[in-house]
């Protein structure tokens, strides 16, 4: 069972066995220093997408407030998370304000808002 992947990084999303992170301090992928996933901890849950968006929104708008207080990089992390979630329902309407912002740029490129809608350059590397 060498093989069974068992976490996953909540920034880069790459999955790993415990071999593969035993002596990790941080993901080796992309460096991030926060608490990975537990795969068996995956689960799915019945959620209307409205009230998914509805969480969404409150969890970035605080991640915004707390970026500069926190050591744990809010921003990307929620936005890495939505966007992972996005990705199973790309139809859908976008999760994040920060989705809604992108979504009216591509309509209005010239468009210009005071929303820090960027948590970080990381986060468009690993989920372009
Ligand atoms: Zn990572």
């Amino acid at each position: 069972m060498l093989n069974k992947k068992y976490a996953r990084c909540l920034i880069c999303n790459q999955e790993f066995t415990k071999e593969e992170i035993k002596e990790c301090i941080s993901c080796p992928k992309c460096g991030n220093k926060g608490l990975p996933s537990n795969l068996k901890e995956d689960v799915i849950v019945k959620i209307n997408w409205h009230e998914l968006h509805i969480l969404c929104v409150w969890a970035e708008n605080w991640a915004r407030q707390i970026k500069d207080i926190s050591d744990t990089q809010p921003q990307l992390t929620i936005s890495c998370i939505a966007k992972r979630i996005q990705k199973q329902y790309p139809n859908k309407t976008p999760l994040t304000l920060a989705g809604e912002i992108e979504e009216v740029k591509k309509e209005f490129p010239t468009i210009e808002t005071n929303i820090d809608d960027k948590p970080n350059k990381i986060a468009g590397e690993f989920n372009a």
